[in-house]
């Protein structure tokens, strides 16, 4: 069966097609292979007319009482937003009950928050170390140095190959009586590897440390089971495979044990117990308010439920069926038609392995893969670029047909073919 034949059968027998034509894609329409949902989410056609509501009921009409009136829509007022916002995030995507998760700033200012914390709470019982991995996300690894400075702690790096991920072994070999806290990326930004979280997470316990979960590439994608794990810190971003939008504000997780104990450090007050008493001394909420610190970015939350609304109406499972149907599906294209030029596969190959992208490196095919990655946006072909030599194919289950897979690997073949 030609490949061609191959794409159309899947969508075909896609039980989540129908859900594509619930994004705005005719909004860019010389896009005709969108591969990067990991990095921004495709707007819904229900964002559009939410934040227009928004802005004409709840802001317009309400004004400065929106912040505690009841709304009509059933919700507190946007005081509540966060927490509300937060519980459904972690019922819907985390596997978090009620109570643990906040939705505010952005992800490197609550990974700050929560490094701090725990950082803060172990330093008092003589842990001073950090134990972290090279291929993390940028503005982790640039977070926990300025943290350590900050703090006099100690970073412990675990090597990892960018080709690869973190494994529990390595975790296992890195912690001890020292660590603090031990922050990983469950899907790696890079090669997509989906690292063993209930493993890592016993991994750190057993040495007595805390470990912060960064779900920015799982969030939307593939299930996860803070409470089961027993996950004790985590963040993530909206605006990937949750399409919150550019800037969408990111959520944080503190598991129900730690409230009371671990203290962020950027007291506002909004994180105050009671933040319109105004009066002297900061004393922080009891729960996971504790985490906000100033107002509330409540407009930029509204895209944002729209698409955990979305999520909630298909189901994780549904979407991590798909996605690995689609990674699979990329991996069989790429295979036969990149990889006989000298292209190789940077992600692992068992599905349950990896997450919900992929990456090709351009090994020997002798292209600058970024020069290519600047050629297929001319073309309407849109994965991202990721050094040294990684072209990243990102697949949102949701807005991602398989005949848009395949598009967009042709015409990467079309340049490789030509070189
Ligand atoms: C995308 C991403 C971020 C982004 O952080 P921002 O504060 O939203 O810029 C952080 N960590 C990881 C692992 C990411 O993939």
């Amino acid at each position: 069966m030609s490949l061609t034949d191959r794409a159309a059968e899947l969508d075909a027998a896609d039980p989540l097609a129908a859900h594509r034509d619930e994004f705005l894609l005719e909004a860019a329409p010389a896009v005709t292979s969108y591969l990067d949902g990991n990095s921004l989410g495709r707007p819904l056609k229900a964002t559009p007319a939410a934040l227009d509501a928004f802005v004409r009921a709840e802001w317009g009409g309400r004004l400065i009482q929106g912040w505690t009136h009841d709304a009509q829509v059933g919700e507190g007022g946007w005081m509540d937003w966060p927490t509300d916002l937060g519980d459904r995030i972690g019922r819907v995507v985390l596997g978090a009950g009620p109570g643990q998760t906040v939705v505010a700033d952005s992800t490197t200012v609550l990974f700050y928050k929560l490094v701090r914390a725990a950082l803060d709470h172990a330093l008092a019982e003589g842990r001073d170390e950090i134990v972290a991995d090279t291929d993390n996300f940028p503005t982790d690894r640039f977070v926990l140095e300025g943290v350590a400075a900050e703090r006099g702690a100690t970073l412990r790096w675990i090597e990892t190959d960018p080709a690869a991920g973190i494994s529990a072994a390595q975790v296992a070999a890195a912690v001890g009586p020292r660590t603090a806290l031990a922050t990983f990326s469950h899907v790696a930004y890079r090669s997509g590897h989906l690292a063993d979280g209930p493993a890592i997470t016993a991994a750190v316990h057993d040495a007595g440390a805390l470990v912060l979960w960064d779900l920015s590439h799982s969030a939307g994608s593939v299930p996860l089971a803070l409470d089961a794990w027993g996950a004790d810190l985590a963040v993530g971003c909206t605006y990937k495979y949750l399409n919150g939008g550019p800037g969408a504000p990111a959520f944080a997780y503190l598991a129900r044990r730690h409230h009371g104990l671990l203290r962020q450090p950027v007291q506002g007050w909004m994180g105050h117990a009671d933040p319109f008493a105004m009066g002297q001394g900061y004393r922080p909420d009891p729960g996971v308010r504790q985490l906000i610190s100033g107002t509330p970015p409540i407009v930029a939350m509204v895209p944002v439920r729209a698409g955990v609304d979305q999520l909630e109406r298909v189901g994780i499972d549904a979407v991590r069926a798909k996605s690995t149907a689609l990674t699979s599906f990329a991996l069989e294209v790429a295979d036969e038609l990149l990889v006989p030029h000298g292209v190789t596969v940077a992600t692992p190959r068992e599905p349950a392995a990896r997450g919900g992208h992929v990456t090709l490196r351009a090994g020997d095919s002798g292209r600058d893969f970024r020069q290519t990655t600047a050629r297929l946006w001319t073309e309407g072909v849109v994965p991202d670029f990721r050094t040294p030599d990684g072209i990243r194919i990102g697949l949102a289950p949701l807005s991602t047909s398989f005949g848009e897979v395949l598009d967009g690997l042709l015409a990467l073949h079309r340049i490789v073919e030509n070189s």
